[in-house]
């Protein structure tokens, strides 16, 4: 099932129009939330995040947090999803193809759910990555469509045969096209701040968080593509990614050019917290 335009509708039921502010301008934003054991990862930090999108783009939320929380519950129950992810979308509206906020047009909210298994080889086994130019906008923090310099980094990445890329502005790192990025540098976590030039990521949050109970040294202090190449340690982390050991950076080695001890630790704690 599918939640669209407030009801629960089997998936050929879902009747996008071509005027929908989403298709013509990217005039909507999202949230991506985990599914484990049947239960929504972290769901109010995501709700608040999509609350602060929303405000940001001034774009009226249809429905009060509780009653999309209700929403994702009821489409967890009706589609039996024990592990894997919903996709919850809301955009401007319909309306003829005009730049401004249109008068009469109702937001439209879209969720739905995928069974995703965790990606349980590259959290052990890590990832390689090239680095590519951020060409984003300057409000990177926002969860909205419009995704292209994403979708053409991630494409990027493909194309060189590994699965991620490490963004840069002007050599200074920011984060990865669906992830953000930490390094590990004489026992200390460092990571781009939660500014304008990264998508606050949660689990980057939750990951901080398991940092500061361990007693790990955290710097939230942006850091330099030289700077990651002389890491002890890389990884990334995301909803879907969790924390994912990053090995190799344009052809070199970080580290020992295997996942490190401090990643294994927090990757162990995060599943202890989360997973149990
Ligand atoms: N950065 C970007 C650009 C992303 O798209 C994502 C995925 N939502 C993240 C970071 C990680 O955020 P989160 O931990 O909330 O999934």
């Amino acid at each position: 099932m599918y939640f669209f335009k407030n009801e629960f509708v089997d998936a050929k039921d879902v009747q996008i129009s071509p005027d929908d502010r989403g298709y013509y301008f990217g005039d909507g934003i999202y949230e991506v939330f985990r599914v484990y054991q049947g239960q929504l990862y972290e769901c109010e930090a995501h709700m608040q995040r999509l609350l602060r999108t929303a405000a940001e783009v001034r774009l009226q939320l249809p429905y009060s947090n509780e009653a999309f929380v209700q929403i994702l519950n009821e489409l967890i129950q009706k589609n039996g999803l024990n592990e894997g992810t919903i996709y919850l979308q809301i955009t401007r509206g319909e309306a003829p193809r005009a730049h401004p906020f249109p008068t009469q047009a109702e937001p439209i909210v879209l969720a739905y759910s995928n069974e995703v298994k965790r990606p349980l080889a590259t959290i052990e086994n890590g990832i390689k990555a090239v680095t590519q130019p951020d060409i984003r906008w300057l409000r990177c923090d926002l969860k909205t469509l419009n995704l292209l310099p994403n979708v053409l980094a991630k494409q990027a990445a493909l194309d060189h045969g590994v699965q991620e890329v490490v963004l840069h502005r002007e050599g200074t790192v920011t984060e990865c096209s669906a992830s953000n990025l930490m390094i590990v540098k004489n026992q200390t976590l460092y990571t781009h701040p939660a500014n304008h030039l990264i998508l606050h990521g949660i689990t980057r949050a939750v990951v901080l968080r398991i940092a500061h109970t361990l007693g790990i040294p955290v710097k939230e202090e942006a850091f330099t593509t030289g700077q990651l190449l002389l890491a002890d340690e890389a990884f990334i982390t995301g909803t879907t990614v969790e924390i994912t050991p990053l090995l190799e950076i344009d052809g070199q080695a970080i580290g020992t050019g295997a996942p490190g001890p401090l990643t294994q630790t927090l990757q162990r704690e995060f599943e202890k917290t989360f997973l149990n």
